[in-house]
């Protein structure tokens, strides 16, 4: 496919409730897409990158910059090396270096790489995974539920929660624990639904050998809980912390924040540090990365399920196509965008008594409404001869 020029497009979404990160609460989730433009089709990309930053993921204003600076430039180059044509989706990765902002420009130009390529064969992202295991037909994938702190701090207020998620119909839910705010209140949500798949995540918040309320070790009472998993209780880079965790736990020990590119995903599975991995293609590099880093859980027989961003229903969509893979063994994070985003331009598909059914349209998922599109949008660049946009205000 010939490519005509790429835009990097900022769009400005709200979220319906406050989401609290170790930045504080945001209101915001900005997304920046990409749009790659060819003869045959036009294919659409999200980038993760959410309002602030963390010490793993960068932050949507560096990753604006990566896009426009380095991302969307390499791909123009990339094609013009190659006579005018886009690279494969399936290669676009191999044309980025290994830093968190790089890997996460080149997932979102992967995406919308893949999505013009799908609609240009009128093939659907999971028609094409069923070349790799998809079964045909109607590809059913489970659904959880994230849950954050409360507000309010009260147990009572996070068994309410829980009991709404879980009257919806959702797989499992997965709570926030900090150092503070953990037996008692995963205590309090167990007695009342001794059955539910429950996850607990700390987000690498508690440190081994620590004398306070922070000491990993403590952890251990949770193995009384019977949870799915709990997931990164030590920073990203103490893999040998948690190969520790998991010989003194029960419970199986989850990483996410730890897993940043497939390689990390296979030193932590050597450490022994990794019993159920969640995987976010958006931080590993992309589809192609999140299946070679899922290839080895599978082959060495650990856990796996899709984690998300708070995407909108283009990611979203992604995601869940991913996770009709065999090797994603949990309920991932796919809800739907309509719970937490009170705006998206793209669509995703109805979730219906704890699971939603993958579309099959042509393309990763359905193109954006226009008009939304085009209210929500802050800032667009573009890289190419001729800006379209340009030629139709002129
Ligand atoms: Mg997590």
């Amino acid at each position: 496919m010939r490519l005509e020029g790429v835009e990097v497009r900022w769009v400005d979404l709200r979220l319906r409730r406050p989401v609290a990160t170790a930045a504080g609460a945001h209101l915001s989730r900005p997304v920046v897409l990409v749009r790659v433009c060819t003869e045959a089709a036009e294919g659409w990309g999200e980038c993760g990158a959410m309002a602030a930053a963390t010490p793993v993921d960068p932050g949507v204003d560096r990753m604006w910059t990566e896009l426009c600076r380095a991302g969307a430039p390499r791909l123009w180059r990339a094609s013009r090396a190659r006579g005018g044509h886009l690279p494969e989706a399936s290669r676009v990765t191999t044309l980025f270096g290994t830093s968190g902002p790089q890997r996460m420009a080149a997932a979102a130009l992967e995406m919308a790489v893949l999505d013009a390529e799908l609609r240009a064969a009128g093939e659907s992202l999971v028609a094409r995974f069923a070349q790799e295991g998809v079964p045909p037909g109607p590809c059913r994938v489970p659904v959880g539920a994230v849950l954050g702190i409360p507000d309010d701090r009260r147990e009572t207020s996070l068994v309410a929660a829980v009991d709404r998620l879980a009257e919806q119909g959702y797989a499992r839910v997965r709570l926030k624990i900090e150092p503070g705010w953990d037996l008692a209140p995963i205590r309090a949500v167990r007695q009342r639904h001794p059955a539910l798949p429950l996850q607990v995540d700390a987000n690498g918040s508690y440190r081994l050998g620590s004398p306070g309320a922070d000491a990993a070790e403590r952890l251990v009472i949770l193995d009384e809980l019977a949870l799915t998993c709990l997931e990164q209780p030590l920073p990203p880079a103490d893999l040998p912390g948690h190969a520790r965790l998991a010989e003194l736990l029960a419970t199986p020990i989850c990483l996410d924040e730890s897993l940043s590119s497939p390689r990390r995903v296979a030193d932590a599975i050597r450490y022994g540090a990794c019993e159920v991995a969640c995987l976010k293609p958006a931080r590993l590099g992309g589809l192609a990365c999140a299946r070679t880093a899922l290839d080895r859980c599978r082959s060495a027989g650990i856990g796996a399920f899709v984690g998300g961003f708070f995407e909108s229903g283009l990611g979203r969509s992604a995601n869940a196509a991913l996770a009709c893979l065999p090797g994603f063994t949990l309920p991932g994070d796919l809800s739907s965008p309509a719970d937490y985003l009170t705006d998206d331009p793209f669509s995703y598909p109805a979730v219906e008594d704890g699971a939603v059914v993958v579309g099959r349209e042509p393309g990763v998922a359905p193109a954006p409404d226009p008009v939304a599109l085009l209210r929500l949008t802050a800032r667009r660049a573009w890289f190419g001869p001729e800006d379209p946009a340009a030629a139709h205000s002129a």
